[in-house]
């Protein structure tokens, strides 16, 4: 964290000496007519819009471009649905120092936990049960030690006591790679993990299949959250996480427009020109590209990407998520006297009690290969099947749980999925290749992030990039 704090330092006295230079300084980068801004930021998620904020701060004159008609990308509000859910990003961590110092500038509220915390009644095998039944049950296939552990405390179970990698940054590290880059199921496995416990560990994984995820991925995430474990509790965001997307898009001076997706990047000497839909053209002297990788590789970039951060911005898998929210009329709870909330190997695999500061709601997640069916149909049809599962599985739920909103992340038009992973191999072949600036374009975004993950690496991938581009005219 203190690298962090140190190049924050460093860019704001540099952005100081840009805006008192940026009058010749930056003509001179782009000496030709007609440009649009000095920096085109592309992509109006949390990321493109702090870098643009960032950029601003430093005396350049900023145009953003937003293929949506709206601004926040993987944060969303949903603001007139019952409860005001959160569909993306909404959990603000301890260690999240860049997103809670935006939310200070702006003067915006944090609240920790509301209500009670999530109890699991588990669905598996088809039946449904508390979780006290579990280990006499006869859908525990689960051998010996594990028989008695709750199936979601099993991968915790298995993961070393403590993350085997030395610092935040080191998954980036070869030789670290070379020793923990290899499919999380391998290592599963080799710890005792037989199908019956694979089973249930790939319940809720963001890859389909658990050998499609590296093992240096798990602990990487791990890392993280051993450094969160003792700094702090969870926050989140008076009035939804939206509220800071509209407070860090209100900041700033420059153009910011929405309904303009890009379709093409082209960087030479003078600068760089980005076509967006249409066929209108942009000039200006850099691009900062905050674009998802399933964004970027439907666009064409000139000249092409070398082979290696090619191929990464191919190859990087995404996870697949859809959040459906139901309001819930009656505590169908009392009606069986199971807990509110589900954990299933089955269709739905997470289905959690919330309590948001608007109302209380049920939340069900289904990642991974339980989302396969709602890649593959249409809003109304998943939602349809999603309620006829719940009332199956838990008739108490009929007539006191109602259908309600639906996202699904893998049919965004503009993200494609949730978030970027890596699969086994894909930190040995490409490491930090997607983020290498190419001639006059720079990268961010979360799946670029380094120390941190989630929203506090999507700004943290902000800063870095910003940066990179000060560097250029200093
Ligand atoms: C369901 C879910 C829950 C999450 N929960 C948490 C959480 O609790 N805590 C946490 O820290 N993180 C969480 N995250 C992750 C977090 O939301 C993301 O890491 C973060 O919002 C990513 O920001 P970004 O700026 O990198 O990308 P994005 O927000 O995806 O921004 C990219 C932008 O680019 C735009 N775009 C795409 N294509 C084009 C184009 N061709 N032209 C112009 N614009 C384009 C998109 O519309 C989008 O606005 C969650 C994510 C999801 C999906």
């Amino acid at each position: 964290m203190r690298t962090a704090m140190n190049r924050r330092q460093l860019l704001r006295m540099l952005g100081a000496t840009a805006a008192l230079s940026a009058g010749g300084g930056l003509a001179g980068c782009a000496a030709r007519g007609g440009k649009d801004a000095d920096v085109i930021v592309l992509g109006a998620g949390i990321s493109g819009l702090y870098s643009a904020m960032l950029l601003e701060e430093a005396g350049f004159r900023v145009l953003v471009v937003e293929a949506d008609r709206r601004t926040g990308g993987r944060i969303f509000t949903l603001d007139t649905v019952d409860g005001r859910p959160e569909a993306g990003g909404f959990e603000v961590g301890p260690m999240y120092a860049r997103v809670l110092a935006q939310v200070e500038r702006f003067g915006l509220g944090l609240h920790g936990w509301l209500g009670e915390s999530i109890r699991y009644a588990l669905h598996v095998g088809d039946r449904l049960m508390p979780a006290s039944a579990w280990s006499a049950a006869q859908e525990n296939r689960l051998a010996g030690e594990f028989r008695a552990r709750p199936p979601f405390t099993l991968a915790s179970a298995l993961l070393p006591e403590s993350s085997p990698l030395p610092g935040l940054e080191s998954w980036l590290e070869p030789e670290v790679a070379s020793r923990w880059d290899r499919p999380y199921g391998d290592y599963l496995r080799e710890q005792g993990a037989d199908e019956a416990a694979l089973a249930l560990l790939s319940v809720g994984l963001a890859a389909d299949e658990i050998d499609q995820m590296s093992l240096l991925w798990i602990l990487r995430q791990q890392k993280v959250r051993e450094f969160s474990r003792d700094a702090g509790r969870l926050q989140f965001i008076d009035g939804g996480m939206s509220r800071l997307v509209d407070a860090m898009q209100g900041s700033l001076h420059g153009d910011l427009e929405l309904g303009c997706p890009v379709e093409a990047i082209g960087s030479d000497a003078q600068g760089v020109e980005v076509r967006c839909g249409g066929g209108r053209r942009l000039r200006a002297d850099f691009a900062v590209s905050s674009l998802p990788l399933t964004a970027l590789r439907r666009i064409a970039v000139h000249p092409g990407l070398p082979e290696r951060q090619r191929a990464a911005v191919e190859n990087i898998p995404y996870g697949h998520g859809t959040s459906v929210f139901l309001p819930v009329r009656e505590p169908y709870w009392e009606e069986d006297g199971l807990p509110p909330s589900i954990w299933s190997d089955g269709m739905l695999p997470r289905v959690m009690k919330w309590q948001s500061q608007a109302g209380e709601y049920l939340w069900v997640y289904l990642s991974g290969i339980a989302n396969d069916f709602c890649r593959n149909n249409p809003d109304d049809v998943v939602l349809e099947k999603v309620m006829a599962e719940l009332y199956r599985i838990r008739p108490s739920m009929q007539g006191r749980v109602e259908p309600g909103a639906i996202m699904c992340w893998s049919k965004h038009p503009w993200l494609h999925g949730t978030f970027a992973y890596r699969g086994p191999g894909d930190v040995r072949r490409y490491g930090a290749a997607a983020s290498t600036p190419h001639g006059r374009v720079h990268f961010a975004g979360e799946h670029t992030s380094v120390l941190s993950m989630g929203l506090e690496g999507a700004m943290e991938s902000a800063e870095r990039a910003a940066f990179e581009v000060l560097e250029r005219v200093s």
